[in-house]
């Protein structure tokens, strides 16, 4: 069995819905299809619940029926025949009669992510109900009846592979199935999600429950780039990468895959494509655990991180005084990205602010703590770089005018970060391309 996901842009169109029913259905091997929201309606629901929750309700109202309005105009074009156009009428119908009920009712977290919920579950019953009109044999996997998580929002692997191999065992006559992207259902029973962008951890996650042959993450580029197509002018595919190398480029900033993604094929030893809908014969990228070739492959950037320095003269010589700071990280359940220490002092990065009052108030009694804020990481990822010739003077030499504020280096052979505030993460990603890779 293979996994083939297709992003917002991907199914942003009828005309887009029609061609990836061209592709899901070339294929030999029983697929698993899993759907993104169409582009821009995760965006719109996220604004829906945030004047829900302000309690602007005509605000709400009114963008409500604006999107509602786009699915009127987008089946128009997607289906034709009388009985499908009244199926795909009473999809928009059930979906939007629930986002007006929402209106009525008082606010909860619980009820925003069932709000966000909606744009998934709009796009795989649509694409369904053009299957159906084609003629196309398929099923609709509810993925609320899978995918789950845990109290830390961690995904359950282990339930999600008993869960989905029952369903699939139920219907073993069918080849095609499709399913939603990003929601899953959490601890508590509620509807949830894998946060933005998540439609590709799913896919990773069914992947590796089924043990697929490959997941294919079909969007609208050719595969992971150097550098970041929305900054840089002039980017390349790269071919091959490892899973170690994605991994680090989702984490540190590479928008086409969500920061999670890697892990469950990782860990399953499952392929990951990134093809491109409107190219799809170009090569785009291929993610598997042997890197190819040696080199620096690729820069990517990680926005909104905050830098603490805790400085202290109880350091010098002592032990013990690590743990005893990172410690503190962990009782707030709050990652750390960078880590650098000198004899006297430390500086650690953490993109999550929720409980940096706390932190900062636990760190106090260690030493003089510094906080700069609006930075970026900026990560040099690829295969063996420090065997590779000139890497340091070209990084180096490519961005001397730019003040970094910390550099990690060696903590794995794949990758170099470097934090800069974050005015100039243009310029560096820009002198990055010229100076490691020759682009302008
Ligand atoms: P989808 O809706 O299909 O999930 P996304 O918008 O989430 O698509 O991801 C694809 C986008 O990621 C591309 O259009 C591109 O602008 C952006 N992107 C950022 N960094 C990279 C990179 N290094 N390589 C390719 N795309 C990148
Ligand atoms: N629709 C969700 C989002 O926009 C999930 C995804 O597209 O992957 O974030
Ligand atoms: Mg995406």
């Amino acid at each position: 069995m293979k996994v083939m996901k297709f992003g917002g842009t991907s199914v942003g169109k009828p005309e887009r819905m029609h061609h990836i029913a061209g592709l899901v259905t070339s294929e030999q091997e029983p697929t698993i299809v899993v759907l993104s929201a169409l582009s821009g309606t995760t965006n719109s629901l996220v604004e829906i619940g945030e004047l829900i929750s302000k309690g602007d309700r005509n605000g709400a109202k009114q963008a409500i029926d604006k999107l509602e309005a786009h699915y009127q105009a987008f089946i128009s074009e997607l289906v034709i025949k009388p009985e499908t156009i009244a199926k795909a009428r009473s999809v928009i119908a059930e979906h939007f009669e629930f986002l007006n009920i929402i209106l009525r009712i008082s606010f909860s977290e619980a009820l925003s992510k069932d709000i966000l919920a909606q744009g998934e579950l709009l796009s795989t019953k649509l694409f369904s109900v053009y299957l159906e009109e084609q003629g196309i044999n398929h099923l609709l996997l509810p993925a609320l009846e899978f995918m789950t998580i845990d109290t830390y929002d961690e995904p359950q692997i282990g339930s999600i592979k008993v869960k989905l191999s029952q369903i699939l065992k139920q219907h073993s006559d069918k080849k095609l199935f499709v399913t939603q992207g990003y929601i899953c259902r959490n601890a508590r029973g509620e509807v949830d999600n894998l946060k933005r962008g998540g439609s590709d951890y799913s896919a990773s996650l069914i992947a590796a429950a089924i043990n697929a042959s490959v997941c294919e993450i079909w969007t609208d580029i050719d595969g992971m780039h150097n550098n970041d197509p929305r900054i840089v002018k002039k980017t390349v595919p790269v071919e091959q990468m490892s899973f170690d190398e994605a991994a680090e480029l989702a984490y540190f900033g590479a928008k086409i895959l969500h920061p999670a993604s890697i892990w469950p094929a990782q860990q399953y030893n499952i392929p990951v494509k990134l093809l491109n809908t409107m190219q799809p014969e170009a090569k785009g990228t291929t993610i598997i655990a042997e890197a190819g070739s040696v080199g620096v492959k690729a820069v990517a950037a990680k926005d909104n991180i905050i830098a603490i320095r805790i400085k202290s003269s109880r350091m010098l010589l002592a032990y013990g005084f690590l743990r005893k700071v990172f410690e503190v990280f962990e009782k707030y359940r709050t990652p750390i990205d960078m880590v650098t220490t000198s004899e006297v002092a430390v500086s650690l990065t953490i993109d999550n602010s929720v409980h940096l009052k706390e932190i900062l108030k636990e760190l106090e009694p260690f030493g003089t703590v510094e906080l700069d804020e609006n930075q970026t990481i900026i990560s040099v990822v690829g295969n063996q770089i420090s065997q590779t010739e000139d890497m340091v003077k070209k990084l180096f030499g490519s961005i001397m005018n730019i003040p970094v504020r910390m550099v990690s280096y060696g903590g794995s052979p794949h990758n170099i970060s470097l934090l800069v505030p974050a005015q100039y993460k243009t310029q560096i990603l820009q002198q990055l391309n010229k100076g490691m890779f020759g682009l302008e």
